[in-house]
């Protein structure tokens, strides 16, 4: 194991390019049973997936590939040819440095609007119910209302709270408008003093949301910014501006909804029940979603009805995380093998929000009677049902799913449905909150130090946050699972959220038989500490990896990384903390990897993005970022190299924050102030 961060060990991929190049026969790429099962039923009545068409795109181009086709203007698509001639650059004279960055820096923008849009969806959602417009939302959880308001300087003092909240609710809005250059209040209350500073003095400290995504695709235009440090920069300040978006969005709704506590659910496609009447709510936003499950309990009688044994909620993608959290609704799938859920024959309405939703949804439920719901005007398939979802009518419009869901299940009767009897227990709901009151009943005075103790005793190696999508560039679901499982066996503390957090749920690794089958000595000690102690509250006890939420819950882990740098006195570059996207595919994969890099993680992606056509860019994203921000991108597509990569990168922190403190407490003095 390198001691020291061994660069070329860390930033070049072990698997070179033409290795990665996937056989377009092979279609069954997925470690899931239940996708495999659903595949080879595909297969014999030629119901065609997104399997289908990865092998059908088979070979991708290597232009795009790489990053290095530039579409920005329509003189182009401009691709960037080997050797110094008039084809090694762009017509307008554009290198490939610059092309690369503008198009990873575009998407950076794209991902910061995915999550902040939906934030700004959540925090108008607070403020009406808070001026009393909205009858079917309240303020739900008024001590997390209470401790936003404190963190950001607002008093409650006096006020009630919907007055607070709407308080609340105006400064968080000013964090997507504000013209000032003070930054975003969401990003100056919730990060360390040395990130603060570190931000300030690169100037990439957003001081709003909206203004970070304007800029950034203005300095990308053709003919603006031709320096790939300057563009990058700006797409890490616009990381920022969506790791803002995203707390914003984990805050409110969990003043909105609740902060979730541990709960007990089930994930897979074996949640699917042939005599219910089956909704799967699929997307991001829980506004709608949560009030599915809400008025589904009242519902029950109407579906019993109509001939069915009640109504099986279950959940897919991020808006499945949202309620799997808040509600234990159980987890379908995850991105990849949404069509297959489908295919079972048995989901009568796939209510669907915002993001990540494949169009062909629509396609695979003419196949059979499941009707596609969409609800929000900036997201609708042809040919899908649309109920315009406004949250004045939120109960009104979440009863009529549910009826159409009743019709449906009528309609269904006689037809064969085909679920795979696979599914895993699942304990989740592990917000920060939750993992602090757990830790706080061995310690109730600095909860946070039983996890920095374990640290710095080598009975953990560290803490690892497994995050992002599905990628079918790599088998489905195994990049995610053969990294949990080397982590977790080398005593990494895992949280995950996401589409990862729901493949390790279907894999049985958030049961607590998975500590004895994948848990290192250590890992497994910290955990039966921590059950022992809280022995009155776990009825079910800890899993073996904890499931923090939908992908704006990585503020949460954010929030678990800031705790650690409190209590071990030193910025977050300096914490035994890592990220990772295994399989990561979206535009807000992007800019949330490159919030972790300007946060300080080592941040493991484990699909490449297009970058490899610049080498200069690929630099400043692995080493430049290191130097400035201390954090860093390890590009790796093969899963136990990047978990060796992850454990050195954890290694090397560990080990240098046991050097630092001891010779602080030989001299009797403070950590040394620039470490
Ligand atoms: S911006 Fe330049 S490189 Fe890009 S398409 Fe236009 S001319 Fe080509
Ligand atoms: S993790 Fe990725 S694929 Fe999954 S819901 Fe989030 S953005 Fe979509």
């Amino acid at each position: 194991m390198p001691r020291f961060r061994e660069t070329t060990l860390q930033s070049t991929p072990s698997v070179p390019r033409k290795e990665r190049i996937k056989d377009p026969k092979d279609i069954m790429r997925s470690v899931d049973p239940a996708a495999l099962y659903m595949l080879e039923k595909a297969k014999d009545q030629n119901l065609i997936s997104s399997y289908d068409r990865f092998a059908a795109q088979q070979p991708q181009c290597a232009f795009g590939y790489e990053g290095i086709c530039c579409r920005i203007c329509f003189q182009g698509p401009c691709r960037i040819k080997p050797g110094d001639g008039p084809g090694s650059k762009g017509i307008c004279g554009a290198t490939a440095y610059t092309i690369v960055a503008r198009n990873i820096a575009r998407m950076m923008a794209g991902g910061a609007s995915a999550h902040s849009d939906h934030g700004r969806h959540i925090v108008h959602a607070l403020l009406h119910a808070a001026e009393g417009k909205l009858a079917d939302f309240k303020v739900t959880d008024v001590e997390k209302l209470n401790r936003v308001a404190e963190r950001i300087g607002i008093s409650a003092e006096g006020k009630t709270e919907n007055e607070l909240a709407v308080e609340v609710s105006k400064a968080a809005l000013e964090d997507f408008g504000r013209q000032t250059d003070e930054p975003c209040t969401w990003l100056r209350t919730t990060i360390t003093d040395g990130r603060n500073k570190k931000f300030a003095d690169c100037c990439i400290a957003p001081t709003a949301i909206d203004r970070s995504v304007v800029s950034l695709l203005h300095q990308t235009h053709i003919g603006t910014d031709a320096d790939p440090v300057n563009i990058i920069f700006g797409g890490l300040k616009c990381g920022l501006a969506d790791y803002v978006g995203m707390h914003i969005s984990t805050d409110l709704s969990d003043v909105l909804f609740g902060t979730p506590k541990p709960v007990v659910t089930e994930a897979n496609l074996g949640v699917i029940k042939e005599d219910k009447v089956n909704v799967i709510v699929h997307g991001h936003n829980p506004i709608l979603s949560q009030t599915v499950v809400n008025v589904a309990k009242e519902m029950e009688a109407e579906a019993k009805a109509a001939g069915a044994t009640g109504i099986q909620l279950s959940g897919i993608c991020c808006t499945g995380n949202e309620v799997l959290m808040r509600s234990g609704v159980p987890i379908a799938t995850n991105f990849s093998s949404q069509e297959l859920a489908i295919m079972t024959g048995a989901v009568d309405v796939m209510v669907v929000d915002v993001q990540c939703i494949m169009p062909s949804v629509q396609a695979v439920a003419e196949c059979f009677h499941t009707k596609i719901v969409t609800t929000m005007d900036i997201s609708k398939i042809p040919g899908a049902h649309h109920f315009a979802f406004d949250e004045e009518h939120a109960v009104e419009s979440a009863k009529a799913v549910i009826r159409l869901a009743i019709e449906g299940y009528k309609n269904r009767q006689g037809m064969v449905c085909d679920i795979p009897q696979i599914k895993s227990k699942v304990i989740a709901g592990f917000s920060v909150e939750a993992i602090v009151e757990l830790l706080a009943a061995i310690n109730p005075e600095t909860p946070i130090k039983v996890l920095t103790d374990a640290v710095e005793a080598g009975e953990l190696a560290g803490v690892a946050l497994l995050c992002g999508c599905n990628n079918l560039e790599s088998v489905h679901d195994n990049n995610h699972l053969t990294i949990a499982r080397e982590l977790t066996k080398n005593n990494v503390f895992v949280v995950t959220t996401g589409c990862s957090a729901q493949a390790l749920a279907k894999a049985g690794m958030m049961a607590p038989e998975a500590i004895e089958e994948y848990a290192g000595e250590g890992l497994k000690n910290f955990l039966k500490r921590l059950a022992d102690a809280n022995q009155d509250k776990l009825t079910d006890g800890l899993p073996l990896v904890f499931h923090m939420g939908s992908c704006v819950d990585n503020s949460r882990a954010h929030d678990l990384s800031t705790l650690m740098a409190k209590q071990l006195n030193v910025d977050t570059p300096k914490v035994p903390f890592v990220a990772s996207a295994p399989e990561a595919m979206s535009e807000k994969a992007v800019s949330i990897g490159a919030g972790a890099v300007a946060m300080g993680y080592p941040t493991h992606v484990g699909t490449m993005p297009p970058i490899e056509g610049s080498p200069l860019v690929f630099g400043i994203a692995t080493q430049i970022a290191s130097d400035v921000y201390g954090g860093y991108f390890i590009f790796e597509t093969d899963p136990m190299v990047a978990a060796a990569k992850l454990l050195a990168s954890l290694d090397n922190r560990t080990w240098k924050l046991g050097i630092h403190k001891k010779t602080a407490e030989k001299y009797e003095t403070q950590l040394c102030e620039n470490y």
